[in-house]
């Protein structure tokens, strides 16, 4: 697929705000720092979509960005940010919990997991409340570039094991760098697969 327009539409903390035209939507959502941001921007090709400066912690909410007037790639705040308060942690759960259980337009999600790191419990946990609630999704390791192939394969197998103990059928897996843009054409292109289907 060819991005040839990306907008930014509308930001929520409420999903029965988002938009209602039906349009197919894609969510992409990791712990913070994980790099979501950087790979929107790549996917997108636009260098300042996504905000990757923004401060962790304050106030999230649910982006939707228009893409070629056909879906919608939607940012959703992520997890796992240690000096959040407890309040706002429960807000985050809210939100979230709300968009996935309710948000009828939702395709497919893309959880982002770090490639540098072995598997953390954080992320097992969400893909679990994920596959519970019955949320397609797939999982993307970002920062490939920052390490060998052989690192990556490492914590990508290890990683799989984990998923293994919990699911029949492994989710889809994409391997990414939003610095060399590995993974950019097969992850639109599973975007533009299952728009048909949809
Ligand atoms: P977010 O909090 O998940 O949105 O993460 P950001 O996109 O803001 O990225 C966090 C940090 O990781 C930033 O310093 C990025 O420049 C860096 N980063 C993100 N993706 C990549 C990548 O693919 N390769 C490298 N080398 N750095 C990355």
């Amino acid at each position: 697929m060819e991005i040839k327009t990306a907008t930014f539409i509308v930001s929520n903390s409420d999903y029965r705000k988002c938009p209602t035209d039906g349009r197919p939507e894609y969510a992409f959502i990791g712990r913070s720092n994980v790099g979501k941001s950087s790979l929107i921007n790549m996917l997108t090709k636009n260098k300042s979509l996504a905000k990757t400066s923004v401060r962790p912690g304050k106030t999230q909410l649910i982006n939707h960005f228009l893409i070629n007037n056909e879906w919608y790639l939607v940012d959703l705040p992520g997890y796992g940010y240690a000096k959040i308060s407890k309040n706002a942690r429960a807000e985050w759960l809210k939100m979230i919990k709300d968009y996935f259980i309710n948000r009828e337009e939702l395709v497919s999600t893309f959880v982002l997991i770090d490639s540098r790191i072995e598997p953390q419990k954080i992320d097992l946990d969400f893909i679990s409340f994920l596959g519970r609630n019955g949320i397609p999704l797939s999982i993307v390791f970002t920062k490939v570039d920052k390490q060998n192939q052989r690192e990556t394969a490492l914590n990508v197998n290890a990683f799989k094991n984990a998923l293994a103990e919990e699911w029949e059928e492994l989710p889809p897996i994409f391997i990414t760098s939003s610095v060399s843009g590995t993974g950019r054409s097969k992850i639109l292109t599973f975007i533009e697969e299952t728009n048909k289907m949809v």
